[in-house]
């Protein structure tokens, strides 16, 4: 099955979290045969950072429950970073866009992940690596809900420097 997630780190050092989510995600999850470039999005409030965005596509052959269930570890595991009194809340968050043309609706999980059409920060990522994929319940390509978003946040390509 293909999945595309999408992955987000509003915390230093956020570059090397989206790495470190990738590298265990080809570990835990299946293949990753793409990688979306990386977008600087603009935070909505003011107390948090701005945030770095990418899309994956993910070869798996993990359920969609045992996908939550693994992404969720990955999310809780690079969250144990310490900091000033005991661990920080979150460095990764992880969301399942699309498991192949699935529609889930259960209590813990529904994908097409719901916020997907209003965000240009999971569309504009998505878009580089699927702009022809079609949403199976809004029934449009990702390159025209991009087209159609509403959401004026602003979002740049990031690029990485080595030293
Ligand atoms: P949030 O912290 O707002 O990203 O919410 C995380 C929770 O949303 C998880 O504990 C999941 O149970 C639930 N959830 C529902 N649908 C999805 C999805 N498509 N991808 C990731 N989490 C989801």
């Amino acid at each position: 099955m293909t999945t595309y997630l999408s992955l987000g780190s509003n915390i230093p050092d956020r570059a090397a979290n989206l790495r470190r989510a990738v590298e265990q995600i080809a570990v835990s999850v299946g293949t990753v045969t793409m990688q979306s470039p990386i977008y600087e999005t603009q935070s909505w409030g003011y107390t948090d950072g701005d945030y770095l965005n990418q899309t994956i596509a993910v070869e798996t052959t993990l359920t969609p429950q045992q996908l939550l269930a693994a992404t969720a570890a990955i999310e809780t595991a690079l969250g144990r970073v310490r900091s000033g009194n005991g661990y920080e809340a979150r460095t990764i968050d992880i969301d399942i866009l699309f498991y192949d043309n699935e529609i889930i609706d259960s209590p813990h999980l529904t994908v097409p992940h719901p916020k997907i059409a209003l965000r240009r920060f999971v569309l504009q990522p998505t878009a580089d690596i699927a702009p022809d994929y079609l949403h199976p319940t809004l029934h449009k390509t990702i390159k025209k809900l991009l087209d159609e978003c509403p959401d004026t946040g602003k979002v740049r390509k990031f690029v990485i420097h080595n030293s």
